[in-house]
């Protein structure tokens, strides 16, 4: 039974469905946001720490490599709809902004105001009052946000219908699917609405996690948890044969962390999303050993040494040039999720896809995602914004 009709139907209140109905204005028309969980955000209000790394300083132009064989698929769409877009939204709506070390931007400076700022954040550090602006502006535009409203099919004839999990079928002239991946499913974004896209024939790259914690076989380093070290290069080598650079799936330089179980920190998340259990990670610690900490020097030493107790040179020399594991597992909690709906479907000028009137994919859902740094949260906007301007030129 179909109980309701609307103009534009957003599965999911996360960032980027909040940031397009904030940007969009239903001037009285019919439209409404379908939350499956009880709380519309809880991914935003995780996120940096609770503190919301929201995007990244510096020009638009440089944001590309951070998404990595995405990026140029994403150019248009993120220089129309720039950090700097991003940032003057939120300052016009009383959201004041800092950069990583908590100075001030100034946002009256323009383009200035994010020379060199690199990670940003509300000044606050309370993710909260970002999910704030963004729903009450929202709300403003005329979206309600119906939570508990879980959606279990989709289906396209004489435009959208979305069944819910309690029976109810609703009926769209257009649907943005804004649901997220699958990484961190107690926030509501279970990769359902994939498996609904997948269903339809729509091209979804596998989803798995990325930006996550690597764990190895034979972990040597638990009694260094908690350590962080800088500028290690961190390689991982992929099995899948379409890896690019000669064997290597990914290599990132940046600073990693020891944990109880296995690596962490930005260099191992950001390859994270190329690493396979089974293959080969390798850490260069770009250092003489006496330039690492005391600890790691004595299980480094401890490692190299050889049946008679004595310290192997050679040994101890290739540890700190290639310290190779093989990978047991990828955390399943990754920051985000590599996999989701194939750019190659998608209509990157409106994220719209392609043979699918009135179906649009923004954030997380799709198959693209940046590194650490507030490149994710600048991902959901850019696409968002592409999608509202689509769906108000459409009128
Ligand atoms: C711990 C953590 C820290 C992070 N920190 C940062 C950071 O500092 N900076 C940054 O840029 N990125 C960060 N990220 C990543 C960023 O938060 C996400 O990429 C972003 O929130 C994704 O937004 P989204 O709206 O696309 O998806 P989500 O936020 O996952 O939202 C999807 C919504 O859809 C709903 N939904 C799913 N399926 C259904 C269904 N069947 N029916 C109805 N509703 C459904 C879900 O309940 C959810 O509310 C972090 C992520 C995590 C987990």
């Amino acid at each position: 039974m179909i109980r309701e009709e609307y103009d534009i139907v957003i599965i999911g209140a996360g960032a980027s469905g909040l940031m397009l109905a904030a940007q969009l204005d239903l001037k009285g028309a019919p439209g409404i946001i379908l939350e499956g969980s009880s709380v519309p955000g809880s991914k935003l209000l995780m996120s940096g720490g609770g503190h919301c790394n929201i995007t990244h300083g510096g020009s638009i132009k440089d944001f590309l490599y951070a998404y990595g064989d995405a990026g140029q698929a994403l150019r248009r769409c993120l220089y129309r709809h720039s950090n700097l877009e991003l940032a003057k939204w939120l300052d016009a709506r009383g959201v004041d902004l800092a950069d990583e070390n908590g100075d001030p931007l100034d946002m009256s400076e323009g383009p200035k105001a994010l020379d060199g700022a690199g990670r940003i954040f509300p000044a606050s550090m309370k993710s909260r009052d970002v999910l704030d602006a963004f729903t009450a502006e929202a709300s403003r535009n005329g979206w309600p946000i119906r939570t508990g409203a879980k959606v279990s099919g989709l289906e396209s004839t004489d435009g959208w219908k979305i069944s819910l999990t309690d029976g109810e079928v609703i009926k769209a002239r257009s649907v943005v699917i804004a649901s997220g991946g699958i990484t961190y499913p107690e926030t509501g974004s279970d990769g359902s609405v994939l498996k609904m896209l997948k269903a339809l024939g729509i091209s979804i790259k596998e989803p798995r996690p990325a930006l996550a914690p690597i764990y190895v076989e034979e972990y040597p380093y638990a009694d260094l948890a908690g350590i962080s070290l800088p500028d290690v290069t961190v390689t991982v080598f992929g099995s899948d044969a379409s890896c690019t650079c000669k064997g290597k799936a990914a290599a990132m330089k940046g600073d990693m962390l020891f944990t109880h179980e296995g690596f962490s920190g930005p260099a191992v998340l950001n390859v994270s999303g190329y690493a396979e259990a089974g293959e080969k990670i390798r850490f260069s610690y770009n250092k003489e050993l006496s330039g690492l900490p005391k600890r790691m020097q004595r299980v480094l030493t401890d490692r190299a040494r050889g049946d008679s107790g004595d310290v192997r040179t050679t040994v101890l020399a290739s540890l700190l040039d290639h310290d190779d594991f093989i990978i047991k597992s990828i955390d399943r909690r990754g920051m985000v999720t590599a996999g989701g709906v194939a750019l190659t479907d998608m209509d990157m000028r409106t994220m719209s896809v392609r043979g699918f009137e009135g179906l649009y994919v923004i954030g997380e859902a799709l198959e693209a995602y940046g590194i650490t740094g507030g490149y994710n949260l600048q991902l959901c906007w850019s696409t968002a914004a592409a999608a509202a301007d689509d769906l108000i030129k459409a009128g």
